[in-house]
């Protein structure tokens, strides 16, 4: 089974978001079960730079304003196609705009191209590797699937279309449309077009002959009003199509048994090691006093995230027992805010603005617990790695969170089977219940080392989810286009 994966991003070599973790971890993942899977990016600086013994595999005297070509090697593990267009990528910045925020005005055109060269992969452009199934990421990617369908019948392929985020669907003007290629007939609403302009996303599910995203109750969700962002009609038509695949994590880079990020490594056997790195934590936060669980927060500071509710409700959570360690960087007046409140309760409480990987693993191997109160999300990483790491999840219901965290109710306590906290997203009420919540459990030290081990026990990394990839190619391949 030959699979060509088409994405924006792919650790290590250019990363936004959980999306880079996902493309870039599922080659690898996937080789056991008899999936070859190459991932075609877009030559940013970063993967040009990476390249080595490139092949120089297909030439464009002219794609989407300039000449480009279509190189291959390896990097980092990972199998990769590279469209080399430097009017298009060759940027100083982030893949998406310049370093100082913002997207590219062309966009459009950068995305659309990287979807047109996987949808000639696809169709055979290389001659010497022709994937089985095309797999596009997120809107950058979402074109594949809509140049394959209008592309010569000849030249199709099944695809798939993921989804990481509904709340990014690149939307244009419909003045792009004579520019992108497609048949006038692609202009329809069982085509590209969107509210009037041009949506990539939406011409990528409308195309794609499945449509994933990373959780089976995000996959649910995102097909009401209230979590479609205008797709969810869309996606009713297609629910016979629709599945969810919930993300696993790196359970190397993710290891409290030897991640060198801690001031003390440790096991579900020598839990008590964890009390080492609870310090450092404490130490780095200004967190004097000692009672109470320690409860950390490491999140993009938006509204997505809650993260408005935490610090509305700042009070009434150290109310309640928790001290409080915050890690983020987004919305200046979310952390404007967040400081402030933390200031108020110097000593049990401190924030860190920035974004500081190393110390996302130490607060993980330290803190008692991690609050995590989205009011989506699709799958979230954060609950994951803090059951590898003991960390107990505390978290809104809500998409991949409800599917990862079993709530400490009385019959999953009574059972052993309960992993952390679940709470009623979008409610400061019910974030406050959950801490105090979390209070009274960590006040039972049996009851929550017990918690702590069974999370600790809980497979999170993508052996489950890769097959679950690999069966969809092999349905796909079988049913044809
Ligand atoms: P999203 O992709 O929506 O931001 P996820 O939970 O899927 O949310 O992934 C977020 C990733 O970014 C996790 O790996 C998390 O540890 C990391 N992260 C978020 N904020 C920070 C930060 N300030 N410092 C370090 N890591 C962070």
């Amino acid at each position: 089974m030959k699979v060509l994966s088409v994405a924006s991003e792919a650790v290590p070599l250019a990363k936004t978001g959980g999306l880079a973790d996902v493309v870039g971890a599922l080659p690898a993942a996937l080789k056991p079960l008899g999936v070859a899977m190459r991932v075609l990016l877009p030559g940013y600086p970063a993967v040009i730079g990476a390249a080595r013994k490139a092949k120089k595999l297909r030439q464009y005297a002219e794609l989407f304003g300039g000449p480009a070509s279509i190189v291959g090697f390896e990097a980092a593990g990972l199998d990769l196609l590279v469209l080399d267009a430097p009017h298009l990528y060759d940027r100083p910045g982030g893949p998406y705009g310049p370093a100082g925020g913002g997207d590219w005005p062309d966009n459009w055109r950068r995305y659309a191209a990287l979807g047109n060269a996987a949808a000639d992969i696809a169709a055979g452009a290389l001659g010497v590797w022709r994937p089985d199934v095309l797999h596009a990421h997120d809107w950058q990617a979402a074109m594949a699937p809509a140049y394959l369908r209008y592309g010569p019948a000849e030249g199709r392929v099944p695809s798939v279309m993921t989804v990481h985020n509904l709340a990014f669907q690149g939307q244009f003007a419909a003045s792009i449309f004579p520019e992108l290629g497609l048949p006038a007939e692609a202009m329809a609403l069982d085509g590209v077009e969107y509210y009037g302009g041009v949506g990539f996303l939406k011409a990528g599910l409308q195309s794609a002959s499945a449509i994933t995203t990373v959780s089976p109750t995000y996959a649910q969700e995102i097909r009401t009003p209230a979590f479609g962002m205008g797709l969810d009609g869309l996606l009713n038509l297609r629910a016979a199509d629709v599945f969810g695949v919930t993300n696993g994590i790196d359970v190397e880079v993710w290891n409290p048994a030897a991640d060198t990020a801690l001031a003390s490594t440790f096991t579900p056997a020598t839990l008590r090691k964890r009390e080492t790195n609870r310090r450092a934590v404490e130490e780095r936060f200004g967190i004097s006093e000692t009672d109470g669980p320690l409860a950390c927060v490491i999140s993009r500071l938006t509204w997505q995230k809650g993260m408005d509710l935490l610090s509305a409700e700042f009070d009434r959570l150290i109310g309640a027992g928790l001290r409080l360690a915050i890690l983020g960087s987004g919305d200046t007046a979310l952390q404007g805010a967040l400081l402030a409140a933390a200031a108020r309760h110097r000593g049990r409480a401190g924030v860190v603005i920035g974004y500081d990987e190393g110390l996302s693993h130490l607060m993980q191997g330290g803190c008692d617990a991690i609050l995590v109160p989205s009011r989506f999300e699709p799958c979230g990483l954060t609950q994951l790695y803090g059951l590898r790491y003991g960390c107990v999840p505390v978290v809104a219901r809500t998409g991949g969170l409800a599917d990862t965290v079993i709530d400490a109710n009385e019959a999953a306590l009574s059972l052993g089977v309960a992993t952390g906290i679940v709470f009623a997203p979008d409610s400061g009420e019910a974030l406050v219940d959950a801490a105090r919540r979390t209070a009274i459990l960590f006040a039972d030290r049996k009851a929550w080392t017990a918690m702590q081990k069974q999370g600790m026990r809980c497979d999170v990394s993508w052996e489950r989810s890769a097959a679950k990839y690999a069966n969809l190619y092999n349905a796909l391949v079988t049913k044809g286009t």
